[in-house]
């Protein structure tokens, strides 16, 4: 059977409830063998520790503070982040910007992001990024960065295939790619069509954005195989050569 890795997947948010256990075991079945659960901010993070320590080798964590999640005691939630260091996590993430909902925290966004991209280069660790309405500040604060992180990823990725072109002169960069890819009128297959298979990684963003046929319903790890099947009819491959590559790059990716 292919094996998976879910690069993105958050199961203890409270849509699953107690519900994680059975939607791990049926991600299990389903393949995937590797679940990387993304922080948030300090109001869940010893649900989300506790819930990866269950599952040694199959769960495992990034640490970071969530754009959506930075207001004026932002610089407290960075220095929480210290508690947590020697559980290992294998990224920081997901960090980054994101103005959907208005433009008010956008300064602080910045200056958050950019401390936690000059921590992920001194401690020589990825970077997962959640990067929404923002694409010109993103790129500017990387500019700004005298060092950058090893690697990173753009998760849920919207963009076209320039975006991704873009990157490149940043370092070894990749595209977190989910349920999106099998909504009707996404423009994103025609930006995977154009990005290398060697640069992307599957995800789910779980509970949120299942694919079809299951748009709209809690989403889980074990969907990972129908977002295989879409990139596969995409890249005009067979699904194992999907699976085989992607988790190859997920391996790469978080150094697991
Ligand atoms: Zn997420």
């Amino acid at each position: 059977m292919a094996k998976y890795i879910d690069t993105h997947v958050h199961f203890y948010d409270e849509w699953f409830g107690q519900d994680y256990r059975d939607e791990i075991g049926r991600s299990l079945s389903a393949g995937v063998e590797i679940m990387v659960q993304p922080d948030v901010d300090s109001s869940e993070r010893d649900r989300m520790f506790a819930i990866s320590e269950e599952y040694p080798g199959t769960l495992y964590t990034m640490l970071g503070l969530y754009p959506g999640s930075v207001n004026e005691d932002w610089e407290k939630e960075i220095e929480a982040l210290d508690d947590w260091w020697d559980k290992g996590p294998v990224a920081i993430g997901e960090i980054g910007l994101d103005y959907h909902y208005g433009k008010e925290t956008a300064e602080l966004q910045k200056l958050a992001f950019a401390c936690q991209l000059r921590m992920a280069a001194s401690r020589d660790l990825p970077v997962n990024i959640h990067l929404r309405e923002a694409t010109e500040d993103f790129f500017k604060v990387l500019d700004s960065c005298p060092a950058l992180p090893p690697r990173g990823c753009l998760h849920a990725f919207s963009g076209t295939a320039e975006t991704f072109r873009r990157l490149q002169k940043y370092g070894e960069w990749y595209v977190g790619i989910g349920g999106v890819l099998t909504f009707k009128n996404s423009r994103l297959p025609e930006a995977v069509a154009a990005i290398p298979i060697e640069r992307i990684l599957l995800e789910t963003d779980s509970p949120y954005l299942a694919p079809v046929p299951f748009r709209g319903q809690r989403n889980s790890s074990a969907n990972i195989p129908v977002i295989a099947e879409a990139l596969a009819r995409i890249k005009g491959i067979d699904i194992e050569q999907v699976a085989e590559v992607t988790t190859a790059n997920a391996t790469k990716f978080f150094n697991l």
